[in-house]
């Protein structure tokens, strides 16, 4: 008998399932509407999903070029430059990618050494951290606390020290919900600045922001430009997640050093789709500004629903999602106790934000995804009151 292989990467064994997969599989377990993973339940635009349907069918479909294909990477400058008034080259400050998931990936191996240090905002998105240190650098936190989110310059200062190398930025934040502020976009440029860092931005939800706010790109700021990683998200702007078409926009010089990862972990991304989606970032400006005022309509149905079983919700500018704090209905138990009970219980399934924390110690926030149909939130939100009664 031969010995049992356990061969496996440390850093990655150190973070387990993630916990989109884990609650999706306990909604489904339980047959609960599931609040949980963010993902829309209605598909995105008819004509976009037309037009990949097109292309599967006409082609192409064989290997496109590894930075993607010309008519996706000319709608990205271009929808840069319509949405903020960015001048960008495509051939030479464009890339495509298998979802902003990839294009994380590539920059975090791209850029970081082992002994460099990247700075993140806490509560942070799960794969910041598995990729900062399968990169083999070290990553610094910065924590925001609700109920705003603010960025202090202090604990920013605090954070930086000669091995910092990397800003991550994510804006609108998930889980939060936050929109960073001119001030606070100010405050980090003028680091990145001085120090000469780059700013890997994630902004997959800059079509998904409310109350007549505005995405501002970090790159849009004086001195940025050259600093700046920006990615976007195809899953997210066309409510098509499962489709994982992510692009970036970068200086030449970025982008080079961020291809050098983008070969060898994905090379292309399914050119069909990439013709899709360069169809879809053409689109007239009322399909951007409906899937915002569509999204804030929801998060307003699923924020009075939630307050009315007496949850208190944290505001929400931008995203998918509502954080609400368990404690406030009494729930004794921490936020993981409290959304495997929800989803066991009262079959709706929410995230537990503290999976958002690398030491996992705020445990009082629920996650919920409000983008879906308005027959399911009531649905979700009867769910809520009659469990809440019954408890
Ligand atoms: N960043 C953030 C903040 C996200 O919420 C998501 C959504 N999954 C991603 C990156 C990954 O996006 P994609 O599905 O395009 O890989
Ligand atoms: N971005 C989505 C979320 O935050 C889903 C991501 C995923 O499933 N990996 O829920």
């Amino acid at each position: 008998m031969g010995k049992t292989p356990t061969v496996a990467n440390q850093v990655l064994a150190g973070h387990g399932t993630t916990i989109f997969a884990v609650m999706s599989s306990l909604a489904a377990t339980h047959g609960a509407i599931n609040l949980g993973q963010g993902f829309p339940d209605e598909d995105g635009p008819e004509d976009v999903r037309q037009v990949a349907a097109e292309a599967t069918r006409d082609g192409p479909n064989q290997y496109p070029s590894m930075m993607g294909v010309d008519a996706l990477r000319q709608a990205v400058a271009a929808h840069d430059n319509r949405f903020y008034g960015l001048n960008v080259d495509w051939q030479r400050e464009t890339m495509v990618t298998s979802g902003a998931s990839e294009a994380l990936a590539s920059c975090m191996l791209g850029l970081l050494n082992p002994g460099d240090e990247a700075i993140l905002f806490e509560p942070l998105y799960d794969s910041y951290l598995p990729l900062v240190e399968r990169a083999g650098a070290a990553a610094r936190l910065v924590r925001l606390e609700p109920p705003d989110w603010r960025l202090s310059e202090v604990a920013l200062a605090a954070a930086m020290n000669n091995r910092t190398r990397v800003v991550v930025l994510n804006s609108p934040m998930n889980p939060s919900g936050k929109v960073f502020t001119e001030e606070e976009l100010e405050m980090i440029a003028d680091w990145v600045h001085r120090k000469g860092l780059v700013a890997v931005c994630d902004e997959v939800y800059e079509h998904i922001v409310f109350d007549c706010l505005k995405h501002v790109p970090l790159m849009t700021l004086p001195d940025m430009r050259a600093h700046c990683l920006r990615i976007g998200s195809a899953g997210k702007t066309f409510s098509l997640t499962g489709w994982k078409v992510g692009y970036i926009t970068a200086p030449e010089h970025l982008l080079r050093t961020v291809s050098r990862a983008h070969q060898f972990l994905t090379f292309t991304t399914p050119p069909n789709l990439q013709m899709a989606v360069a169809y879809g970032l053409n689109k007239e400006a009322e399909f951007f500004a409906a899937l915002s005022s569509d999204m804030q309509a929801k998060r307003d149905f699923l924020r009075d629903g939630l307050e009315g079983i007496g949850l208190q919700v944290f505001d929400s500018f931008g995203t998918y999602f509502l954080n609400a704090d368990v404690s406030s209905i009494g729930f004794a138990g921490g936020d993981e106790e409290f959304c495997r009970a929800m989803t066991r219980e009262a079959r709706v399934a929410a995230v537990p934000v503290s999976a958002f924390y690398r030491d996992g110690d705020v445990r009082h926030l629920a996650r919920f995804c409000f983008c879906k149909k308005r027959s399911v939130l009531a649905e979700a939100i009867h769910r809520l009151a009659r469990w809440k009664r019954a408890a």
